[in-house]
């Protein structure tokens, strides 16, 4: 296992860190999940408030295996507020129900909208953390997010946070730019969900798999990840002990990519320009604003993909999600658009914009799925 600094936190964190949202099955998995994470290396553990039970298996998983303190940090998260009597009352309980009397970092779950960021800066939401830091309850303030580019860049540029939790992958690099402020601001970069929310590359399509060879999906993704110097830690989001074997695989593995990964770096791209010719969204984002709010990006990401590798199965999965999942995954399906022409001009691709929604819309669209957190 190889090991970070977590940007100004100076804490030195495993490049891999162990994403609990899915450790609910029991306390006694839990705890046999952590203590593998931590026999391989992993020194992070992260949670959250809205994980269900997580933070109190956790919290059982802890105690059992007796860690000193020392050997392990913790981050657990907490939804953006601006009540400061609320805070405190949440983070009192994470403590609780963790069974530790402090956070290594605390994160504001989810700055999704302009909103969260205006409760995050108001006096009250900052004063109670201030005054947790100050009694030793949590050391280091950060945030995760779903939200927009300009939104994270301007969350970033508070100059309130050090570390941030965020979306950046191989097939979504949308966030680049913010992993450059991030990293010019020395704050810790944690990548959210490099498996699945990265392409659900535990189970590749066959034509992914063909492209990607010698290497599998899974661990290009994490090479492409872990090649980057900016990049603190890759959460991984096992829910039993044998699920963390092929990530941590890789985990000391952090030089520049090398020759061969970058041919098929190379092929991959030369794949996607072929198969998508003419109705290739360049994900330049000029064509938003639309007036019925369709994620026009986002649904010809999706398109995209299932077009050039066959990620189906992936596009599905997160176009599903729009209506369906409020602000973590904000937009409308684009069968909702009406042909206004509004976004047509604005597109250097020229593409047919209303065509391609609804093309993506007849094989991605199918039962709504909701986040396994959400109430
Ligand atoms: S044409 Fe469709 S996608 Fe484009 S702006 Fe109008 S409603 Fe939105
Ligand atoms: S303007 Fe065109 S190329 Fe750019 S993101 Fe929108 S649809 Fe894609």
């Amino acid at each position: 296992m190889l090991y970070r600094r977590f940007g100004k936190t100076n804490l030195n964190l495993s490049v891999f860190s162990l994403g609990t949202m899915r450790c609910l099955e029991s306390a006694e998995v839990v705890q046999k999940t952590i203590a593998t994470a931590i026999e391989l290396g992993i020194n992070h553990l992260e949670t959250a408030k809205a994980y269900g039970k997580s933070e109190e298996y956790l919290g059982l998983a802890l105690q059992s295996l007796a860690l000193p303190r020392n050997q392990f940090y913790l981050t657990t998260k907490l939804p953006p507020t601006p009540k400061q009597a609320q805070i405190q009352e949440w983070l009192d309980q994470s403590l609780t129900r963790l069974k530790l009397d402090y956070l290594d970092c605390l994160a504001i779950h989810g700055i999704n909208t302009w909103e969260h960021l205006d409760w995050v800066q108001s006096e009250g939401c900052l004063l109670a953390i201030q005054e947790a830091i100050s009694q030793g309850k949590v050391r280091y303030l950060g945030f995760s997010t779903h939200g927009s580019l300009e939104l994270i860049l301007a969350a970033i540029k508070t100059n309130l946070f050090d570390f941030v939790n965020l979306h950046y992958y191989y097939f979504w690099q949308r966030n680049q730019a913010a992993i450059a402020l991030a990293h010019q601001q020395d704050m810790g970069v944690f990548i959210i969900s490099p498996a699945d929310k990265g392409g659900k590359l535990y189970t590749p399509s066959e034509t992914l798999q063909n492209l990607c060879r010698p290497f599998s999906p899974l661990e290009l993704n994490y090479r492409f990840l872990l090649s980057d110097r900016r990049i603190t830690t890759l959460s991984v989001g096992a829910a039993k002990p044998e699920e963390l074997i092929t990530p941590l695989q890789i985990a000391d593995r952090d030089e520049p990519l090398n020759e061969q990964e970058q041919t098929v770096f190379r092929r991959l791209e030369a794949h996607f320009n072929q198969n998508l010719t003419d109705t290739r969204c360049s994900q330049c984002y000029q064509c938003l604003p639309c007036p019925e709010q369709i994620n026009i990006p986002e649904v010809l990401r999706l398109r995209n993909l299932a077009v050039a590798y066959d990620m189906t199965d992936y596009g599905q999965y997160r176009y599903r999600m729009f209506e369906n999942a409020g602000h973590w995954f904000p937009g409308k399906k684009g069968n909702r658009c009406t042909s206004c022409g509004d976004c047509l001009p604005r597109c250097p691709e020229n593409l047919d914009i209303p065509t391609l929604l609804q093309d993506t819309h007849q094989r991605l669209n199918g039962s709504p799925r909701r986040r396994l957190w959400e109430e």
